[in-house]
C-alpha cells in the first residue's frame, strides 16, 4: 500500500556548504543498511530522502515491515514514514486517500479517533493547510461509516492522516517512525573505541558513531590469565555496533607481559594507573597506524579508581592524541538505558574476567600525580620494547 518511505532530517538541515557531503553520505548509509533486504533506489529532494521500488511498483506490508529496523539504525534519519507518493493535485490526493482507508482503518475497534495534519510547502496549491485537512476529513467520511471514526484534533488521537503538499509531489501517510538521530556515520573522521566487555565503552562507540564518526576497536585481554571468555565477549559486542556501520575492526590486544612488569616493578597501588597509560599508549600507536584521528573510551568521572579527575588527568597524559569521553558526565542509569536501547546490555550482562583486574591490587590509589606515574614507569626495564611487541603481536579481526 506504499510507494515510498520518506525520511526526515534535522541537523543535516543546518549544515550550509557541508550539507550536501551530509545527505549524500546518509543515501549511501540508507543504501547499505537496505541492501539484502529490499529492492530499492534512495534518491533526495530538498529537505527529504525517500525510498522507492526500482521498478516503482508498491512495497508490500512485510517489505515495509523489514524495512523499519534498518532504518532505525541510519543514524542522520529523525524520523520516517512509510508513505504514497503522488502528484500535488488535490482529485489525486483525494483519490489515494481512499484507496488507502480500507487498508489503514480495517480490523480496528468500533471507534477510532483520527485526525488529518496537512502541511503545504507548495504555495501556489490552490487550498491552504485548513482546507485540505477539511477536504480530507470528507474524502475519508465518504467511503468509511462516518459514526466510526470520531475526530479528535489533539496529538492522541489513535489515526493521523499526515499530507505534505510540496511543489515537486505529494505525500500521505498514517504511521511515523523515530530514527536515531545524530550525523550520517562516515561524514566525520575514523575513530578507535577502547572496548572492554563492560557497558560504558559499547555506548560510547555507539555514540560516537551516532556523531558521525565510524569506529574501529581496541580490546586489551591477558590471556592465559583472563579466559578465550573475555575475548569471545567482546568479539560478539563489536559484531553487534559493527550493525550500525560499515564493519569496523577489532585489535585484540595481550597486555600480560607489561602487567607482569608492572607487578614485578612497581607499586602494587599504582597498578591500575599504570595499566590504564599503556593501555592509551598501545590505542594510540594502532589508531595512528590505521588513519584512526581519537581514541574514544567509555570512562565516566569518578566512576572507578581510574576514572577520579586527577587519575583520569594522569592516565590522558601519557598520549598526545584526541580522547573522546562521550559518557563522562552521564548517570550510569541512563548509560543502561542506552544500553539496552542499543541491544548491548544484554551482551555485557554476561560477568567474564577483565584484563584491568589482572593483578589488580584490593585498593588502587585514587590520586596519582602525574610525576609520581612518570617516575615509576622509569622502573620498569624495557618499557618502550614492551610496548612494541605488544603491539607487534596483535589480533586483527
Ligand atoms: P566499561 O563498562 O566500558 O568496561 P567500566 O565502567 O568498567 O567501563 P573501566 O573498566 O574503568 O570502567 O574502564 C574505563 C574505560 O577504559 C572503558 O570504558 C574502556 O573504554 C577502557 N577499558 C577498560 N578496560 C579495557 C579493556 N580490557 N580493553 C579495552 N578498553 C578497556
Ligand atoms: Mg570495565
Amino acid at each position: 500500500m506504499y510507494n515510498c518511505i520518506i525520511c526526515r532530517y534535522h541537523e543535516i538541515a543546518t549544515k550550509g556548504n557541508n550539507r550536501n557531503m551530509f545527505e549524500r553520505c546518509l543515501v549511501d548509509n540508507i543504501r547499505r543498511l537496505l541492501k539484502g533486504i529490499v529492492d530499492c533506489k534512495v534518491l533526495r529532494v530538498r529537505g527529504r530522502i525517500w525510498i522507492e521500488h526500482p521498478e516503482k511498483r508498491n512495497y508490500t506490508q512485510e517489505e515495509v515491515e523489514n524495512m523499519i529496523p534498518a532504518l532505525e539504525k541510519a543514524f542522520g534519519i529523525e524520523t520516517f514514514s512509510p508513505a504514497m507518493r503522488v502528484d500535488s493535485d488535490m482529485e489525486a490526493i483525494r483519490k489515494t486517500v481512499i484507496s488507502m482507508v480500507p487498508r489503514v482503518f480495517e480490523g480496528r475497534p468500533d471507534t477510532v479517533t483520527f485526525r488529518v495534519r496537512a502541511r503545504r510547502s507548495n504555495k501556489s496549491f490552490p487550498l491552504q493547510s485548513k482546507e485540505i485537512e477539511i477536504d480530507l476529513v470528507s474524502a475519508v467520511a465518504s467511503c468509511f461509516d462516518h459514526r466510526r471514526f470520531k475526530l479528535n484534533l489533539n496529538d492522541d488521537a489513535e489515526l493521523t492522516l499526515g499530507c505534505e503538499v510540496r511543489d515537486e509531489f505529494s505525500l500521505l501517510y498514517f504511521d511515523t517512525y523515530e530514527g536515531p538521530g545524530g550525523l550520517p556515520v562516515g561524514s566525520n573522521p575514523r575513530v578507535m573505541t577502547l572496548l572492554s566487555g563492560g557497558i560504558d565503552s559499547p555506548v560510547a562507540a555507539y555514540l560516537i558513531m551516532k556523531r558521525g564518526s565510524p569506529t574501529d576497536y581496541v580490546s586489551f585481554h591477558s590471556f592465559p590469565y583472563t579466559p578465550e571468555e573475555t575475548t569471545e565477549k567482546v568479539k560478539t559486542i563489536a559484531a553487534h555496533l559493527n550493525t550500525f556501520q560499515q564493519a569496523g575492526k577489532l585489535h585484540l590486544v595481550n597486555l600480560l607481559e607489561f602487567q607482569k612488569a608492572v607487578r614485578d616493578n612497581c607499586s602494587e597501588r599504582l597498578r591500575t594507573v599504570l595499566y590504564r597509560r599503556a593501555m592509551l599508549r598501545i590505542a594510540e600507536r594502532i589508531a595512528s597506524e590505521t588513519g584512526c584521528r581519537a581514541l574514544v573510551t567509555g570512562d565516566a568521572l569518578g566512576q572507578v579508581a581510574s576514572q577520579t579527575l586527577v587519575n583520569m588527568d594522569t592516565i590522558n597524559r601519557a598520549i598526545d592524541m584526541l580522547v573522546l569521553r562521550p559518557v563522562v558526565g552521564e548517570d550510569k542509569l541512563d548509560t543502561i538505558a542506552t544500553a539496552r536501547k542499543i541491544g548491548t546490555m544484554e551482551l555485557s550482562e554476561n560477568q567474564v574476567p577483565d584484563s584491568c583486574t589482572v593483578f589488580a591490587p584490593s585498593s588502587p590509589s585514587t590520586s596519582v600525580p602525574l610525576v609520581i606515574a612518570e617516575k615509576e614507569e622509569l622502573l620498569i626495564p624495557g618499557y618502550a620494547e614492551i610496548i612494541d611487541r605488544i603491539v607487534a603481536s596483535r589480533e586483527i579481526i
